[in-house]
């Protein structure tokens, strides 16, 4: 079991406040805002943690990079994707490439 897959499990034993409080903990540290790609609309909205929550409510028109693989969160869940935003969340995508 690697470090997403025992935050994920751990996350199922939580209760809702207090998996909102980590969900908020973590969103401090995502570099999303200091990426070419995050823009006035996903910062309007309020979006972080793609990685986690899912995919951009519309607000990503263009690719100009990705800041995922230097950002603290990455590193310590130890996610293997990037580009959340445009492609979904860690957890569909690791499930969708069990499927491939
Ligand atoms: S890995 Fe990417 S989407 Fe997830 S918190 Fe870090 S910068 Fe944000
Ligand atoms: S998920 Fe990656 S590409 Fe999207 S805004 Fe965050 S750092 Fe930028």
């Amino acid at each position: 079991m690697d470090r997403f897959e025992a935050f994920t499990a751990e996350n199922r034993g939580r209760k809702p406040a207090d998996l909102g409080t980590e969900l908020e903990r973590l969103a401090g540290q995502c570099a999303c805002p200091d990426c070419p790609t995050y823009n006035d609309c996903s910062e309007g909205a309020g979006e972080r943690l793609y990685c986690l929550i899912g995919r951009s409510f519309g607000c990503m028109t263009e690719n100009l990079g990705c800041a995922c693989a230097g950002c603290p969160v990455h590193r310590d869940l130890d996610l293997k994707f990037t580009e959340f935003c445009s492609n979904g969340p860690e957890a569909a995508r690791r499930y969708e490439r069990t499927l491939s």
